[in-house]
């Protein structure tokens, strides 16, 4: 501080004794920081542990510190979205081993926007025709097997397509026409179809008709990031907001150039397309990318020994308790992480799934647990902060101890 703004500064400090005695360092010390806002508190929402999953009702994941950095960054400066798009995306690309990438607001908005790009290509009289087909002469038909029959597949209804389920590749071959724009597929029920992923690739190319495939919840392993385009599916989507731990509202959508390209035609900045809701802002776009490049550089081995060390920890408080017992095991698929199963002889612990649940949810802090059975929950230990699973062996042994086992 200058002598004079000093002395300007002291003029203003009321005489209480002598304005010369106030030591230096107090007159330069900044003022202090406004109370920092609890908005949870404020707002009287509920925060709590998750040792439940990725559940998108849960808010999905935590953000790790440089993808919360990276959207600071972005919110300081303005840039073109297009060309930040671009230069993300070739980014992304490399990263995964396709031809072209974009971050979209979810695999959802992913699956929308692939078929879109391929039902219209680049003419935009077609993009602003859908969703309604009839009569454009675009295809509207997607092929996908009865066991990968779930809610999410409505992304591709958004574009105007019918739905077409088989079983076999005979009848899937039979029910392909002039009118077929897409063969789906989901990686997260492949073991339930009676088709696998080479074969679904294969279809598409004896028939000259693209391939996609969702796989929202598919890392870990780190190698299906770039598995499925190097098998040879025209689109792969992505939920970016789970295991990556990237913006709860962005996702990838990968693959061939040509698609890629055209699926930008139905996203924002454009309107006049079913995309315009979509809306990736720079912000979780830099997100994205930066949570992608941390998660393909991060120690996996390190995470999982990790995953595993506070899997025991909550396993072994649990079978403390007499009459419970307890199972690890791993999906094959989705969600693949370690998984806790804690069940118990109802006639020793009087509790069942659904009143532990809300146990846990109504203690301090409050506990979000995964799947509820009649006398059994499930845990991972993903998306707890380190330390936390201390908590959680402790309720659960405490809860479980209280209902009568012992
Ligand atoms: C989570 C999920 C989606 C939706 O992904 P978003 O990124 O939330 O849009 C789609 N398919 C499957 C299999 C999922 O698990």
């Amino acid at each position: 501080m200058q002598r004079r703004t000093l002395l300007r500064y002291f003029s203003l400090v009321p005489m209480a004794g002598s304005a010369a005695l106030i030591p230096f360092a107090t007159a330069k010390a900044a003022p202090p920081p406004a109370e920092k806002r609890n908005l949870f508190k404020e707002l009287g929402v509920r925060t709590f542990i998750n040792a439940a999953g990725t559940y998108t009702a849960m808010t999905g994941s935590l953000m790790h510190d440089y993808v919360v950095n990276a959207i600071q960054q972005g919110a300081a400066e303005f840039c073109m979205l297009d060309e930040l798009q671009d230069k993300v995306g070739a980014k992304i690309a490399a990263l995964v081993h396709s031809e072209a990438a974009v971050v979209t607001s979810g695999a959802f908005a992913g699956m929308t926007l692939g078929l879109a790009g391929i039902l219209t290509g680049m003419d935009q009289h077609k993009v602003e025709q859908l969703p309604h087909l009839e009569g454009t002469g675009m295809k509207s038909e997607v092929i996908i097997q009865k066991a990968h029959d779930i809610v999410y597949n409505h992304a591709l209804k958004n574009t105007g397509c019918k739905l077409i389920y088989v079983e076999t590749a005979a009848e899937a071959e039979q029910a392909i026409n002039e009118r077929t724009a897409l063969l789906h597929f989901l990686n997260i029920e492949a073991d339930k179809g009676k088709i696998l992923h080479e074969e679904w690739v294969a279809l598409g190319r004896k028939h000259n008709i693209p391939t996609s495939i969702d796989i929202a919840a598919d890392v870990p392993p780190v190698s299906n990031l770039w598995k499925f385009n190097d098998m040879g599916f025209s689109f792969v989507v992505i939920s970016g907001g789970k295991a990556i731990r990237g913006p709860q509202s962005a996702g990838l959508l990968m693959g061939k150039k040509e698609i890629i390209a055209a699926a930008r035609l139905h996203m924002p900045p454009r309107g006049f397309n079913i995309g315009r809701g979509f809306k990736v802002n720079k912000e979780e776009v830099l997100g994205m990318y930066v949570a992608l490049e941390k998660y393909i550089q991060q120690d996996h081995d390190k995470e999982w020994k990790a995953w595993e060390t506070a899997t025991a920890q909550i396993d072994t408080a649990a079978k403390a308790v007499n009459g419970v017992t307890t199972s690890i095991s791993v999906p094959a698929l989705g969600n693949v992480t370690p998984t806790l199963q804690i069940s118990w002889d109802a006639t020793k612990v009087k509790v069942t799934g659904k009143e532990l649940q809300e146990k846990l949810r109504g203690g301090h802090p409050s506990i979000e647990i995964g799947g509820v059975g009649d006398n059994s929950i499930t845990v991972t230990v993903w998306m707890l902060k380190p330390g936390q699973e201390k908590i959680v062996a402790t309720r659960i042994r405490e809860e479980l101890s209280k209902a009568g086992g012992w």
